[in-house]
C-alpha cells in the first residue's frame, strides 16, 4: 500500500539513538545517598557538569539523576551543529551586548576548542568533524542579510566566503537558493554518541549516574540541600539545575523559558549519485536564513537530517511526549525538502521526531544561584545549545565554588531574560510574533509589533 507522505512510513525516534552501539545505561536510585555535588538531569549540560567536577574535584562525590534516561531529551534529539558560539551567534551578542559582543565571540572559539580538545582526552566518539557550516539565502533580502553577516563577521576576525552563482553550484547545487556564505570554523557531532561517550567517561571516573529517577523537590536546609525522588532522597552540599526545558524545580525560573517544539525528518542514505545530483559533496552543515529556517546536514551514512522551519509552541507551555507526533510539521517538512532538492524526487525517510528547546527572550542562556549559592543553573540555551552547554557547565561550577572568572562576570549569563508574560497573553503574543516572523519571511519587511519587541529585547526563536 502507498503512503501519500513518504514521512508517514518513517520510524518515530531519534536516528542518533540507533547509531550507538552499546548503549549506556543506568539503574534508578532505590536508597538514601549523600554527596558533594547532586546534579539534576542528564543532557549535555549535566554530563559536562559532572565530568568538570570530577577534574575540578578529583576527591568529591558526585551524583547525578536523571528522570528517563541519559540524552532522552534535547541532547539526544538535536542536529548536532556544533557552533563556535555561546551568544546563538556573533549577530546575537553584537546586537544584546555590544560591549561584551568581542568576548563573547573569543569565548564561543575557545569553548569549541575546550570541547574538541576534551573529546579527545577522554576518547569520546562524538562523531565531531570541524566540517564548516553553509549558511543559504533564498530570496533577495537574505543575501542581503548574509552579507552583512560577512561584514560583522569580519569585524571579530571571522574568516568567510560568500558564494554565487557557479561558485555555490560547485558546492551546493539546487534551485531554491541564491547565494550561501560560507564559514569553516563550525563543527558538527552526532548527538547520540556524545551522550553516551560522556556518560560513559563519568561513569569510569567514579559519578554515580541514576537513571528514571525524576527529582519532584529540593529543600534548602541548613547544612544541605535535600533532592526528593519517588524512592529515595539525597543529601548534598551542592546541587546544580541542569534541567533544560523541563519545567524548572526553582519556581522564579518557570518564566524565562518557552518550551518550543521543533520537528526534524532524516531520509534514506543518499547514493553518490544522488549526492552528486545536489552537488553537497563536503561535509558541510547547512542552514537557510529565513526567521523560519531549516538546518540540514549529512550523517556518516550519508543521510540528510532536515529539520525546523515550524517552531511550535503549545498552549498552556506543553511538554506532553506525544506532541512529538505532529502530521501537519512534517508534511512541510516534507513538502520544504523536496521543494529544495528536486533531484532528490522518490528518496524516503527512515526516522521523524521532535524536540523541546528551551527558548529565553535572547536566545542565549543564563545562570545564577539560589539557595545561599549551594545551587546553580543554567538555561535557556535556545537551539544553540550542543556546545554551549559545556560553557553553561564550566559557568554553574564556577558560580558554586564562588570563583570570580570571566565567565561569571559576563552580563549575558548573569542578567536573567525578560519573562514571557502568562496565559492566555503568552499564546496570542508567540502566535502573533511568528505570523510576523512568517510574513517577514515573504516580504522582508519587519512588522509594528516585532520592531517594538526588538526595542523591548524580546526575541523570539529556536
Ligand atoms: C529538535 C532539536 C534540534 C536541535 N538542534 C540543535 C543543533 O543542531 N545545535 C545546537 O547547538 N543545539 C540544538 N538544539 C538545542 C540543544 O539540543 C540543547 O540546547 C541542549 O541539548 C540542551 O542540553 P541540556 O543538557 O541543557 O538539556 P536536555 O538535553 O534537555 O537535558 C535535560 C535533562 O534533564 C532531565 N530532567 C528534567 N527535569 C528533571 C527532574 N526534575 N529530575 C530529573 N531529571 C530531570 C530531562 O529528562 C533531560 O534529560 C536542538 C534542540 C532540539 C529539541
Amino acid at each position: 500500500m502507498s503512503t501519500r507522505f513518504r514521512y508517514e512510513s518513517a520510524s518515530p525516534d531519534p536516528f542518533w539513538i540507533g547509531t550507538v552501539s552499546t548503549p549506556f545505561r543506568a539503574v534508578s536510585l532505590k536508597q538514601d545517598a549523600t554527596c558533594d555535588l547532586a546534579i539534576v538531569g542528564g543532557g549535555f549540560s549535566g554530563l559536562w557538569s559532572a565530568l568538570k567536577a570530577r577534574e575540578q574535584f578529583p576527591d568529591a562525590s558526585i551524583v547525578l539523576l536523571e528522570g528517563g534516561c541519559i540524552g532522552n531529551a534535547a541532547s539526544g534529539r538535536n542536529g548536532g551543529f556544533c557552533a563556535p558560539s555561546i551568544s546563538h551567534g556573533v549577530s546575537n551578542a553584537v546586537a544584546r551586548w555590544p560591549q561584551e559582543a568581542e568576548t563573547l565571540v573569543r569565548l564561543g572559539r575557545e569553548n569549541l576548542d575546550g570541547l574538541e580538545q576534551d573529546l579527545q582526552t577522554y576518547a569520546i566518539d562524538g562523531g565531531f568533524e570541524r566540517s564548516g557550516k553553509l549558511n543559504v539565502a533564498a530570496t533577495p533580502w537574505q543575501v542581503d542579510g548574509l552579507r552583512a553577516m560577512q561584514q560583522t563577521y569580519a569585524r571579530f576576525g571571522i574568516e568567510t566566503t560568500f558564494l554565487e552563482g557557479a561558485a555555490l553550484d560547485a558546492r551546493f547545487n539546487t534551485p531554491r537558493y541564491q547565494a550561501g556564505l560560507y564559514e569553516p570554523n563550525y563543527a558538527l557531532v552526532n548527538p547520540a554518541r556524545l551522550v553516551d561517550g560522556l556518560a560513559k567517561a563519568c561513569v569510569a571516573r567514579g559519578v554515580e549516574i541514576y537513571e528514571d529517577t525524576q527529582v519532584t523537590a529540593l529543600t534548602n536546609r541548613n547544612d544541605s540541600i535535600v533532592l526528593t525522588t519517588a524512592q529515595a532522597v539525597v543529601k548534598a552540599q551542592k546541587v546544580i539545575l541542569a534541567t533544560n526545558a523541563a519545567v524548572p524545580l526553582l519556581r522564579r525560573l518557570r518564566p524565562a523559558i518557552l518550551p518550543i517544539w521543533d520537528y526534524s525528518l532524516m531520509s534514506e542514505p543518499l547514493s553518490d549519485a544522488q549526492l552528486a545530483a545536489i552537488g553537497w559533496q563536503d561535509r558541510y552543515g547547512i542552514a537557510d536564513s529565513g526567521n523560519q529556517f531549516h538546518y540540514f546536514r549529512k550523517t556518516q551514512d550519508n543521510r540528510i537530517l532536515w529539520g525546523g522551519y515550524d517552531a511550535v509552541y503549545y498552549y498552556g507551555s506543553n511538554r506532553d511526549p506525544n506532541l512529538t507526533e505532529r502530521s501537519e510539521t512534517y508534511r512541510r517538512l516534507e513538502q520544504n525538502f523536496f521543494d529544495a532538492f528536486p533531484a532528490l524526487e522518490g528518496i524516503g525517510f527512515t526516522h521523524r521526531w521532535g524536540g523541546i528547546i528551551d527558548t529565553s527572550a535572547r536566545l542565549t542562556a543564563f545562570a545564577g544561584t539560589a539557595m545561599q549559592g549551594r545551587m546553580a543553573y543554567a538555561m535557556g540555551f535556545t537551539g544553540q545549545g550542543v556546545s554551549a552547554t559545556r560553557f553553561g557547565a564550566l559557568t554553574m561550577l564556577d558560580l558554586l565554588a564562588g570563583r570570580d572568572t570571566e565567565r561569571t562576570r559576563l552580563k549575558m549569563l548573569r542578567s536573567t531574560p525578560v519573562p514571557f508574560p502568562p496565559e492566555p497573553l503568552r499564546h496570542w503574543m508567540v502566535k502573533r510574533a511568528q505570523a510576523d516572523l512568517a510574513r517577514e519571511d515573504e516580504t522582508g519587511e519587519r512588522s509594528l509589533v516585532l520592531r517594538t519587541l526588538d526595542r523591548l529585547r524580546i526575541g523570539f526563536g529556536s
